[in-house]
């Protein structure tokens, strides 16, 4: 009686996690059918929140299962989650969803790990708003709105600091007055979901580089470094906020602080004008006034473009330099993220200038798809190209914190 079995099996009601990725005006969400394998079953976006929103979902094989736009303006994040639960109760009918898990991108100092969320918990994530107030008060909205609309549901924060909280003293500090470091302004870190799943990948891929030296180079839009040391953090290129370190899509990176002093003194800037500057209108774009895609700036022939693109390059270089030697050499080097997956050009144009630290690319390799290894046989360092996947990474926590 195989097959009534099999139906019986697809009939069931899945329990599952939801995760929820908030940004300032659009709610990424995944679901996961609990189990030993955490499936996806359907992941999704209501993006441009604030103005002219629009839904999306899809299945694990990208077939779209349902869209939804608010032609009467905007719902923010209150109405797109109240879509979300009410469309998933119309297109996953047996669906129970028994956790939420979100994406909390500070957790300051004192949240080393996901965290099951009470009104406790949720008071003192206000508290590090000051820390991240472009992003963070944009994370606990959904987590309220959820508490009041589903007070049953249990809720797990996870950290994007949280990874870097093993990183020695010394590479968290910085070099300030003690009384403003005790307030602090320190080094925390980002991008801590993607790095933690990429530690929790190496073990089965590349024992070597799970137990050793590995420096992670998380190149999105977004874009930072890690050094792991046993695959925890030791040290990363993102500081006290997510603007520091690499170049990135609109994002400066690591500045002179000296330059914003003269944006004050000389363009009579004030701090949101020159976070304006810093945030939104530098990195790719800024420097060629063409755009903050990748692809876009691949295909061009500008010479603005190529010069966006060698910067970008060059600081990366400098960065695992200096990453190495906080590690006090290198094992493995691994891309992830949007451009580190899919950018064969940008792996090349940063693993030529290191091959003196034992880095030889397999042109063939680098040319190909998913996870693989992208370095030569001879290479002394495994160069390894690994999908990032940070909702899966809270699914993860979600089980663990739960039990479930
Ligand atoms: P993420 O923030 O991880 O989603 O990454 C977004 C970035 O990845 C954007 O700058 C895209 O231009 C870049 N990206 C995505 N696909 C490609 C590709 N095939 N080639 C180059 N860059 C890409």
């Amino acid at each position: 009686m195989t097959e009534p079995r099999a139906t019986t099996e697809a009939l069931a009601v899945p329990d599952a996690i939801l995760v929820l990725n908030a940004g300032s005006s659009s709610l990424k969400f995944t679901v996961f059918a609990l189990g030993e394998e955490l499936s996806p079953i359907v992941s999704g976006l209501a993006e441009e929140l604030a103005s002219a929103a629009r839904f999306r979902a899809r299945n694990e094989a990208g077939e779209v299962l349902g869209e939804h736009a608010w032609p009467d303006g905007a719902p923010g994040h209150e109405g797109a989650i109240a879509f979300l639960f009410r469309w998933l109760g119309e297109h996953v009918p047996d669906l129970t969803v028994r956790a939420v898990g979100h994406r909390v991108v500070h957790g300051g100092a004192t949240y080393t790990a996901p965290v099951r969320i009470d009104a406790d918990l949720l008071a003192a994530l206000e508290a590090l708003v000051p820390l991240a107030p472009l992003h963070q008060p944009h994370n606990l909205l959904p987590i309220r709105l959820v508490a009041a609309k589903r007070p049953d549901l249990p809720q797990v924060a996870c950290f994007d600091t949280a990874f870097h909280r093993t990183a020695p003293d010394l590479a968290q500090a910085f070099a300030l007055p003690a009384e403003i470091t005790a307030r602090g302004v320190r080094r925390y870190g980002f991008h801590g979901l993607s790095y933690e799943y990429i530690a929790r990948t190496l073990p089965r891929i590349d024992p070597r580089a799970a137990a050793g030296r590995t420096i992670v180079l998380h190149l999105g839009n977004g874009a930072s470094a890690c050094a792991m040391l046993g695959g925890r953090s030791i040290a990363s290129s993102m500081g006290f906020t997510a603007v520091d370190g690499l170049m990135m899509g609109t994002r400066t990176g690591a500045l002179d602080p000296g330059v914003v002093l003269y944006l004050m003194d000389e363009f009579g800037m004030d701090a949101r004008a020159i976070e304006d500057v810093l945030y939104r209108r530098s990195g790719l774009l800024g420097v060629s006034g063409l755009s903050s895609d990748m692809r876009v700036l691949l295909a061009s022939d500008e010479p603005a473009a190529r010069f966006a693109i060698d910067l970008f390059c060059y600081r990366i270089v400098r960065e695992v330099g200096s990453l190495a030697a906080a590690l006090g050499g290198l094992d493995a080097l691994v891309f992830t993220a949007g451009i580190g997956e899919n950018a064969s050009p940008i792996r090349a144009k940063v693993c030529a200038p290191l091959a003196w630290l034992g880095i030889e690319l397999d042109a063939q390799a680098n040319e190909g798809r998913g996870l693989r290894r992208i370095s030569t046989e001879a290479s002394r360092v495994a160069v390894w190209v690994v999908p990032t996947d940070e909702e899966r990474m809270i699914a993860l926590h979600v089980r663990e914190v739960l039990s479930l």
